[in-house]
Formats: C-alpha cells, structure tokens, sequence
C-alpha cells in the first residue's frame, strides 16, 4: 500500500489538503495525524471494518480499547449513555486539552472500539489540525498512538513512517507534538473519579479540580490485578535493548547509574543512556548517550521523551540504563512510560 504524505500548517491547516486526508477516513481507509500529545492512527470511529485495520496496521492485541475523539464537546453525548457530573467538571476545566474522559458507552459505539467494555474514552485534542480533520471527516475518530503496538509512541511524522509506512494510507505532517506523552485517562464511571493512566493533565491537577481522585493500583505495578484500563498490563513504549530504570533521590540515582555503567562496560558490553542533559556531561566516553533533557525542566522531558527512546533504533547496544525522574506533576506520566519500557526492571536508590 502506498502511504500518501500530506503536510499542513500547525496552527492555520489549509483546509483543502486537510479535506483530502478526511475524505479518506469518510472512506474508511487509516490516516494518522499530529495531536498535542502524540500522533494518533485514525480511523471513523462508528465504522467496525475500519476500526478492525488500526488493530491489524499496529499489531494491537483485540482487548486494548481506542480513544474515540470528538471536535466539539457536544458530541460526547452522541457517544456516551450517561455523563456523570464529575466528567463535566473535567470537560469544563480541561477540553479541548490532553484528558479522556471514560464513560459509558451508547450502543452507537462499536465493540471493537472498546474491546467489549461497556465504557468508552472519550478525548478532545487540543491540536488544530486534529480538531479541523474530526470536524471535516464529520465522525468520531478512533485512533491510537500511531506505532507498532509495544514500540515507543511516535511524536512526529517521520517517526509513524518508521513504524507503519506502507501498511496505511496517509499520514498528516505538522511537526513534532509538544507534550509528548499520551492524554490522562480518567475512569468517570467510578463514585470518586479514578486515574487510569497519568498524562498531560497532571494528577496535580485533577486534585485541584476534583478535590478527590482514585488512583488506580495497576499504576503502581501490580500485575496481579485485573486492570481496568486494558493497555496498562502491556509492556509499551519500549525500545528494542533491554532497559533498566534507576529510581529514586536523583544523587543516589545517578551514582547507581554510572556504576552500573562502568560493571557493564567492563563486561564489553555496549551500553546505551537514557539520561538527563546534567547527567550526559558525565558519562564514560564508551557509552551511547540519549538525552531526554535538563532535570528541572519536566515539560521538555515528556516533549523528547519517545525521540529518545527510539534513538536507538539506530545504535544497536545491548543494554540501555535509564535515569528516572521525580514523580512531581508531568513527571508520573513520564515515570510511568519509562517504568513500562524497562518492563519494570527497576532499580531502587
Ligand atoms: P493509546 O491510544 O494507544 O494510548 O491507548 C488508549 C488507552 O486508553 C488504552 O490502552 C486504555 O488504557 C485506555 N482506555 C481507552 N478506552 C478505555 C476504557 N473504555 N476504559 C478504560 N481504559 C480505556
Ligand atoms: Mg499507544
């Protein structure tokens, strides 16, 4: 399959060659594009067949729902049976912006949508080329991060091409995404509102808004539990090596870390970094360093966090350590990736 190349303008998409891309999804056919948060795979969200591509172009596994996104507020009550008050607080503070928002479903959803569950997450991006091509294709696109399934999730076109050039039909270029993680997802459904996956809205923030918030135990690892966000019992985002994740106060992280290094690279192992800018300056000069950004900075961490991660597409090493970062607002988010890329090989300072 040839994948058509369309590229637009971030804030001011010429509409005709947006029309294009969205006359392909009327059609049923998988176009990914550029959000705030990562580029999504889109498919119209009501249409079964084309739904069952995205799963087939990604390898996702049947039980992993879709984000369904919307243009317009209203359209959630198209889609949701029921819209508790907790979601519109959420809507209110928040849409268009990186939050879903899981409610239950209408019969107008498809199953495969949801992976059978009787709830459906719902997001309005912020993006104006995302919003602009939902409005123009005139249905609720559902779409995924826009990898293979398991690999890093892609925050730029060049990066969906990597992954699924010739297994879908267009891709929409307008630059790198600026969160560069994936929306929070928040069950609505539940008495007190429950964080099923940290994203750009920070749990901070949902406090703030909520004045209370459940925290769903799989988000601290335990796999024993039967997650009630499916996605969150694979392992995700990783890149090819393996990886392990120091955690913990930032001093004893990085001294763990270079001693590590040093044992690895002893051994004649080629090793790979996942590290702060801070940091880098003070690796061996064996090492093959990827840079996430400055340790205070959070916001340009999540921004070139899956860049990072997928640099070493192109370094075979044989193992990558990784610096892990405080908790602190977009940092549970990005705590949260990097604990799901390293499969949870952790090492605790
Ligand atoms: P992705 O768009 O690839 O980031 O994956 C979407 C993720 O959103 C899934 O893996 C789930 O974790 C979550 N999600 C979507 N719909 C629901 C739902 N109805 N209930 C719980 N979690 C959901
Ligand atoms: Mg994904």
């Amino acid at each position: 399959m040839h994948t058509e190349y369309f590229i637009v303008d971030k804030d001011n998409p010429d509409k005709e060659i947006l029309g294009q891309a969205a006359e392909l999804l009327k059609q049923g056919k998988l176009v990914a594009f550029p959000t705030e948060t990562v580029y999504g795979l889109g498919a119209n969200g009501l249409d079964e067949e084309a739904v069952a591509t995205i799963f087939q172009a990604k390898g996702r596994p049947s039980d992993n729902p879709l984000i369904l996104h919307i243009a317009h507020k209203e359209e959630l009550s198209q889609l949701a049976a029921h819209i508790p008050n907790n979601a519109k607080v959420l809507m209110d503070a928040y849409w268009p912006g990186p939050l879903t928002i899981v409610v239950r479903r209408k019969a107008v959803v498809p199953d495969i949508v949801t992976g059978g569950l009787e709830t459906v997450g719902v997001r309005l991006p912020d993006s104006i080329v995302a919003r602009k091509l939902i409005e123009l294709a005139g249905t609720p696109i559902a779409a995924p991060s826009a990898n293979t399934s398991g690999r890093p999730s892609p925050t730029s076109a060049q990066a969906v091409l990597v992954d699924l050039e010739g297994k879908i039909d267009a891709v929409v270029d307008s630059g790198n995404c600026q969160i560069g993680v994936e929306s929070t997802v928040v069950d609505c459904t539940t008495p007190v509102p429950t964080l099923l996956r940290p994203g750009g809205i920070t749990l901070e923030m949902l406090i703030e808004t909520l004045g209370e918030v459940e925290i769903d135990p799989i988000l601290s690892g335990s796999f024993e539990l039967a997650p009630r966000s499916p996605g969150m019992k694979y392992t995700h985002y990783a890149p090819e090596a393996p990886m392990v994740l120091f955690e913990g106060e930032s001093s004893q992280v990085v001294n763990l870390l270079l001693q590590e290094i040093n044992t690895a690279l002893a051994e004649g192992k080629r090793v790979g970094a996942l590290v702060s800018t801070e940091t880098a300056s003070r690796l061996p000069a064996a090492v093959i360093p990827s840079i996430y950004g400055r340790r205070e900075n959070v916001d340009e961490i999540a921004t070139n966090l899956y860049m990072a991660l997928r640099s070493y597409d192109d370094h075979s090493v044989d193992v990558i350590y990784a610096e892990g970062i405080s908790e602190e607002g977009l940092g549970l988010a990005v705590m949260n990736r990097l604990r799901k890329a390293s499969g949870y090989r952790i090492v605790k300072g």
